[in-house]
């Protein structure tokens, strides 16, 4: 190689930069286009006290965009004061900052739109007799009218800055990243109203309303309707907030709004922790839809790690994770059939009931006893659980997995169970018509038999669904993805936090290793150990894996030890050791779920339908795919044009 050397720029002089061109410069990390202006304007406005706010835009905010509060406005005298850079009256002190509850501080927001645009505030205080307007670029003082409060516009954003505005999009993608800036804050200040118009017509409006009703405003009834609500005190944090079910995630990350201490934040910690409570439930490309208000004290937080505070720093980022994911999980682990017992049966059940989900173990996870015969025990005792043979279901079911299982009482199904030629149908139906339907629950026994979530099964169809007929109408339900559920949520409960046994291969399997997964399996050489993976360098570039996990005879284990040090590198141990056992376990019990086309008797449809009931996360397979779904009686009636 015999590159030519280049040219030494020549040394020029080290000058100060002037003021103008600073707030430029300041303006180029605060200021990326209308929507930025919008945030910090209707910051401004909220941090000022008002309980309106309006924003009006032209051309998607690029020609004009004016923000109008009535909050407590601005005295005559510190007017020029706004425009300075590092001007602010929010904190005074370094400990002011470190206790910051308003949203500015930085005092360089009003500084930098205005260095790059034309920009005006006009405003009054409740004492003052007028208002008074300030031109930013001629400094011109002149009376104004309008009531207590605050307009600033600002008008032609960029336009002494021609190649920053030429990354402007359309005005309609402007004006719509300019509505989500508001969205972001009406849903987190429901006790303030908002108002967005564009080119004089009103393009979003929420009014003052109940946290509740604010989240149905903003996001819709339908994320109301299809979302968990999730409340939980973890050490110091505090977190609200609804999680989306698995069954409404989205192709793209919009709806995901996550606050700290009220304010709008993206954060990929916490992100990561909201994705791995769904990591059981979610395919992995789809988007959970999610908003969380997470409150914490303002000493663990630093909020200013960025110009436009969107990032932030937790002096104990573990801690925020754990709490993230564990809330998420619990808000989760409700299932829709708990849910509607809960409504239906107790009104008032406390939210945490599913708040002990087996994927919550913390972070003691110790390599016990080889367990394979433990799980083939529970493997085994699981897979039989809908066998036709011997004796009832129930019978089998609590040596399986104790609590888990409630008893089914000897309840009217009992009776009804009709194989097509069986002797226990209802003798009057005689029509070939009604045969393989269920006699209608006696009226006597409706009374005394609990309420069912799922209903009662009525038969099975294609050997692949079962039908049931609950309050609502008809249920349907996937039984293999159902019962593979079952038997994954199982395995884990009854497993415990047990290591998975290693079985020792006589040829190692070697592959060859980047450095840092050489220094993975060194430095977590325990963490897969008790995978039964012995994973260990055989020279510089190569890894020996020496034993697989017994209950996994098939796997490709170059591939499975590769995954497993890609994700242990990332995420801490714990989280990686249960997740690559979930793993292990969603692949045996996929194995040991009840297979389609097998015939099942009512009493083993209904034995699944239970257990489905008290199962958590029974609502989606582990892959994500819903294992029932409920057609109501209208949806039926809707079908036969019937009754309208
Ligand atoms: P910061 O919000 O970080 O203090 P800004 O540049 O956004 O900095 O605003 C500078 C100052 O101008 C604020 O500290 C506040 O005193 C005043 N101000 C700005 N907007 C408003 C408003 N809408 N109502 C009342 N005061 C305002
Ligand atoms: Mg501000």
């Amino acid at each position: 190689m015999n590159a030519v050397p280049l040219p030494r720029p020549p040394r020029r002089p080290i000058v100060e930069l002037p003021d103008e061109l600073v707030s430029q410069i300041a303006a180029g990390e605060v200021v990326e286009r209308p929507a930025s202006v919008v945030r910090e304007l209707v910051d401004n406005a909220l941090d000022a006290g008002a309980t309106q706010v309006t924003v009006r835009l032209l051309a998607g905010g690029v020609r004009s965009i004016v923000v109008e509060d009535d909050g407590a406005g601005i005295p005559g005298s510190d007017l020029p004061l706004a425009l300075k850079r590092h001007a602010t009256s929010k904190i005074q002190s370094l400990a002011d900052l470190e206790s910051v509850a308003t949203m500015g501080f930085r005092g360089e927001a009003l500084a930098a739109i205005a260095s790059v645009s034309d920009l005006s505030i006009s405003s009054r205080t409740i004492d003052a007799d007028h208002a008074l307007r300030l031109d930013a670029r001629s400094g011109e003082l002149s009376p104004a009218a309008r009531a207590t409060g605050t307009s600033v516009e600002v008008r032609e954003l960029f336009f002494s800055t021609p190649a920053r505005r030429k990354f402007l999009k359309t005005d309609a993608t402007e004006l719509a990243h300019c509505v989500e800036a508001v969205r972001r804050h009406a849903l987190v200040r429901h006790d303030v109203g908002f108002a967005v118009w564009h080119e004089g017509k009103l393009a979003e409006q929420w009014r003052a309303a109940s946290p509740e009703q604010r989240l149905r405003d903003v996001l819709g009834e339908e994320f109301v309707a299809q979302s968990r609500t999730l409340e939980m005190q973890h050490g110091p944090l505090r977190l609200r907030g609804r999680a989306g079910s698995p069954e409404s995630a989205r192709a793209r990350a919009d709806q995901q709004y996550v606050y700290v201490n009220g304010r709008f934040v993206r954060d990929r910690l916490i992100g990561h922790g909201v994705r791995s409570a769904y990591e059981d439930v979610l395919h992995g490309s789809r988007q959970p839809s999610y908003v969380l208000f997470i409150d914490i004290a303002p000493d663990r937080v630093d909020v200013n790690v960025h110009p436009t505070k969107i990032e932030v720093r937790f002096r104990d980022s573990r801690e925020v994770h754990q709490a993230v994911r564990h809330a998420v999980e619990s808000a989760l682990a409700q299932s829709r059939s708990a849910l509607a017992e809960a409504a239906t049966a107790a009104p008032d059940l406390p939210s945490s009931a599913g708040g002990t989900s087996p994927g919550s173990l913390g972070t003691g996870w110790r390599p016990a006893l080889p367990s394979a015969a433990q799980v083939s025990l529970a493997l085994q005792q699981a897979s039989t659980l809908y066998a036709r043979e011997p004796s009832p279901p129930w019978a089998v079911a609590p040596a399986a997995a104790g609590s888990l299982l409630r008893q089914a009482p000897d309840g009217p199904h009992g009776q009804v169970a009709n194989a097509p030629t069986g002797p226990a149908g209802n003798p009057a139906q005689a029509a070939p018509f009604s045969q393989g339907l269920a006699a209608p629950l006696p009226a006597s026994t409706a009374a005394e038999a609990p309420v069912w979530p799922l209903g009662r099964a009525i038969a099975q169809l294609a050997g692949v669904y079962i039908l049931a007929e609950n309050a609502q109408g008809l249920v349907i339900v996937d039984m293999h993805a159902a019962h593979e559920r079952i038997v994954y949520e199982r395995l884990k409960a009854t497993l415990g936090d047990a290591a998975l046994e290693a079985q020792p291969l006589l040829i190692p399997v070697t592959f060859a290793a980047t450095p840092s997964e050489v220094a993975t399996a060194e430095a977590q050489r325990d963490t897969l150990m008790a995978l039964g993976l012995d994973v260990a360098p055989l020279s510089t570039g190569t890894l020996a894996v020496r034993s697989r996990p017994a209950a996994l005879p098939h796997a490709d284990l170059a591939d499975l030890a590769r995954s497993v040090l890609a994700d242990l590198a990332q995420v801490d141990s714990s989280r990686v050791v249960q997740r690559a056992r979930d793993d292990l376990l969603a692949t045996m019990a996929c194995h040991g779920a009840v297979r389609a086309n097998r015939r099942l008797t009512l009493d083993e449809m209904n034995a699944l339908l239970r257990d489905m009931e008290t199962t958590e996360r029974a609502d989606q397979c582990n892959h994500g795919r819903p294992t029932w779904r409920q057609v109501t009686m209208k949806e039926l009636d809707g079908l036969f044009l019937r009754g309208r």
